[in-house]
């Protein structure tokens, strides 16, 4: 293991390939690590992206597509199911992947572009010079080191540590952490080309429950729902279990997971003196839906370009880091967090009676677009009052 390099990544998720393939291509010496023994695994997602947006990170690989979605399927507490199918989804409905397969893939393009990889490697607090981020202080095997970049990309997901130890403001209000529960089921009775999302309180308080294909006859099958209304019997796992027993009572779970997915506004601030911060560390995760590996690859390749101008530039102050700040929050990617918090903290406002009357009231409708916007300009159609209750979106819903 070197102890320098250009740029330091933290963490082997999608965030962390991306930045380490993309500062690896300008030419920088780039070293990734990673606290868990493998890439990959284990996995804590439900796996589901849409075609589109995966194809401006990487050309789809049967390697790692679990499933090729046709349709998805929204359920409304009553039952009622609002449908959207590929030929009037058009390419957005998506894929569900392999993630184990994609991540080691991701890293392996970022190894190949020349950055070095160390697994059971973990970051255990920055080097701090004159206030800047110098590197970082890394356990790798249980043996101590040092290691000094430039820039330190810190892509450390959801318990991300990094950042807070460098200064920043990371905190997560309980009640925008969901807490999610998993399972990998087989051997149960699904329709393998769509993805189904069931909303109700009590279905999924504050959430939603997935069931997302993975194959004919198995599904990742989770809940994610607010931390605030997680108690104990009623835990995400807890409803989880009483949905399978009710409607998969013969399924087998081969996998269980649990994890947190935060659904708050993004950091106040992504970038230091020699800092970036990138994926869930960021907080950039899409506030109604819970997807975070876009948006993960999309600020990982971000960081990883403009750590690179300023290397080359030889000013990596957080003044010219900033740039990196700007460009995401102006993006596409950032008008729809802010947008999507806005509808989410809408949404948390509804009962099922009101969820019931607003899927009724759109269930007949052919959608040309799945997308949320088009779901709201929908529902805003039918539900002329929303628009007064939603007067905040009048602008970004356009
Ligand atoms: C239950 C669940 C379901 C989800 N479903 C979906 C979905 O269907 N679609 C979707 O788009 N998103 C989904 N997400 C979110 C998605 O998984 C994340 O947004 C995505 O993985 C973020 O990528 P990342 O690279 O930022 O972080 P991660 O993928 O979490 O990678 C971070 C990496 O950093 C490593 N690390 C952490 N600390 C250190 C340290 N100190 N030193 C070294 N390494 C460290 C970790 O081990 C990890 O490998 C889901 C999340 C959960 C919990």
């Amino acid at each position: 293991m070197k102890n320098k390099y250009d740029v330091l990544v933290i963490g082997g998720g999608p965030a962390g390939a991306l930045a380490a393939k993309t500062a690896a291509q300008a030419g920088n010496s780039v070293c990734i690590v990673e606290k868990r023994p493998a890439i990959g695994t284990p996995v804590r997602c439900a796996e589901g992206i849409g075609k589109e947006l995966l194809k401006e990170y990487i050309r789809p690989d049967p390697r790692w597509i679990s499933a090729d979605i046709e349709s998805a399927r929204i359920i409304a507490p009553n039952g009622t199911a609002i449908s959207l199918d590929q030929a009037r989804a058009g390419n957005e409905v998506g894929y569900v992947l392999d993630r184990k397969i994609f991540d080691r893939e991701l890293v392996w393009q970022a190894a190949e572009a020349g950055a070095d990889v160390i697994v059971k490697t973990r970051a255990t607090a920055p080097i701090i010079e004159n206030g800047a981020v110098r590197g970082a202080k890394v356990l790798s095997a249980g043996v101590p080191a040092d290691i000094r970049a430039e820039v330190v990309i810190t892509a450390d997901g959801t318990e991300a540590q990094f950042a807070r130890w460098a200064g920043l403001d990371t905190t997560v209000p309980l009640r925008e952490m969901m807490s999610c529960a998993q399972y990998v089921m087989t051997d149960i009775d699904i329709n393998a080309g769509s993805t189904d999302f069931y909303l109700g309180n009590s279905i999924a308080p504050e959430g939603y429950l997935w069931v997302f294909p993975k194959g004919d006859r198995t599904a990742n099958v989770g809940i994610g729902i607010t931390g605030r209304k997680s108690h104990d019997g009623s835990r995400a796992k807890d409803y989880l279990d009483r949905f399978v027993a009710k409607n998969f009572p013969n399924g087998k779970a081969i996998e269980a997971i649990a994890g947190g997915v935060p659904v708050c506004r993004p950091l106040p601030c992504t970038v230091g003196d020699g800092l970036l911060v990138a994926g869930d560390a960021a907080r950039v995760v899409d506030p109604i839906t819970g997807g975070g590996i876009g948006n993960a690859m999309y600020t990982g390749r971000l960081a990883g370009e403009v750590a690179s101008k300023c290397i080359e530039a030889g000013n990596c102050s957080k003044e010219a880091l900033m740039a990196y700040d700007t460009e995401w929050r102006a993006s596409r990617m950032g008008m729809i967090i802010e947008r999507n918090y806005k509808v989410k903290e809408y949404f948390l406002t509804l009962d099922d009676k009101k969820l019931n009357t607003l899927a009724d009231s759109i269930a007949s409708i052919s959608f040309s677009e799945f997308s949320v916007s088009a779901l709201i300009r929908e529902l805003i159609k039918r539900n002329p009052k929303l628009l007064f209750e939603l007067k905040a979106l009048k602008d970004t819903l356009a």
